[in-house]
């Protein structure tokens, strides 16, 4: 008799998916006959008086038709969204279609020349590591050779923690005595990632800015090692006709302290707007690891020595894509982000 009941509640659904005029129609229909409060679930409520063999019968059956009409639906919804093309009505979504795979987004200029440099550093055998971006005064300051009394503090201001000695780092140098802390020596690392500084903002300024710290320990580590690795990089970056040229410059965590500078990429060192005529572009601060740095980090300077480097990767950036604001960058207007 059950059985029954269901066949018959079968065919009068069949019948009125034949008469559905429209897809709202359809959906109440659906709701009437196979809604958590439909006609087939009151019929399969009544299983419970049946004897197990029955009840297994009549389940399975239920389940068979339940199945053919939700196909049934499926059908009769697709016909009434084809008729009804392009109006609001169509609303059904096939979930099983196969579509094209769509690109959501894409890289940040930052990012494109981060990856860039951490893939040419992981090729000589950098680790790449990160940072907590808000450090204490010792990571950031007092272990680079930078005690509170130094002037080269001025150069950095940034943004203080009230009360607990943490601030906002204002270089990735702060990772060089966490690593060498945590790996001793040798070592080989770089450290991209976002610093922080109190800046009045313009278009060659901004408070928040990209860097990549790098640095290398080992033995009998020389500035000709420095030269030899940022020469690479530099070809790398931009062609094998780069040329590389290191001056002094005063950097408290290294001794001696060096400005990097390479061939102009875009007039190929004749001279352009973007290096002020000069044929060269100033893309790194680098140096000797200070000893006193060194001990910091618990290395025994008389065996060991190292280089350190900094590239700004905001400027690098800048300089690839030819963005002449800074602030554009984490500015999030897309009509510049739509551009990379
Ligand atoms: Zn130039």
């Amino acid at each position: 008799m059950l059985e029954e009941k269901i066949k018959q509640l079968k065919e009068e659904t069949i019948k009125k998916i034949s008469e559905v005029a429209n897809l709202e129609q359809l959906r109440e229909l659906e709701i009437y006959f196979l809604g958590r409060k439909g006609e087939l679930t009151k019929i399969l409520r009544t299983l419970g008086d049946l004897s197990i063999e029955e009840r297994a019968k009549a389940g399975d059956l239920a389940n068979k038709i339940k199945n053919e009409l939700t196909l049934e639906i499926q059908k009769a919804r697709q016909n009434l969204g084809e008729k009804t093309d392009g109006s609001s009505e169509k609303e059904w979504i096939d979930v099983t279609a196969v579509k094209e795979k769509e690109e959501f987004g894409h890289l940040h200029p930052i990012s494109i020349v981060q990856y860039e440099l951490e893939d040419i550093f992981t090729s000589m055998g950098f680790m790449v590591l990160d940072g907590p971006e808000l450090e204490s005064d010792y990571y950031n300051f007092e272990a680079l050779n930078i005690p509170s009394w130094h002037p080269a503090r001025d150069m950095q201001d940034t943004f203080y923690v009230e009360g607990e000695n943490l601030l906002m780092r204002t270089q990735t140098s702060s990772m060089q005595v966490r690593a060498m802390e945590k790996y001793g020596a040798p070592l080989r690392v770089v450290v991209p990632g976002r610093c922080f500084r109190n800046e009045a903002t313009d278009v060659r300024h901004e408070h928040t800015f990209y860097q990549l710290e790098g640095f290398m320990v080992g033995k009998d580590i020389s500035v000709a090692n420095l030269k030899a690795v940022l020469e690479v990089v530099a070809k790398k970056l931009y062609g094998d006709d780069t040329k590389v040229k290191l001056r002094p410059k005063f950097y408290p965590f290294v001794e001696p302290g060096i400005n990097g500078e390479v061939t102009c990429f875009l007039c190929k060192g004749k001279g352009c707007r973007v290096c002020k005529n000069t044929g060269w572009l100033e893309i790194f601060g680098a140096g000797l690891i200070h000893p006193n740095v060194l001990k910091f980090g618990k290395i025994d300077s008389k065996k060991w020595s190292g280089f350190a480097f900094g590239f700004g990767l905001t400027r690098l950036a800048m300089l690839k894509y030819e963005i002449d604001d800074v602030r554009l960058l984490c500015g999030g207007d897309l009509r510049f982000l739509k551009q990379f």
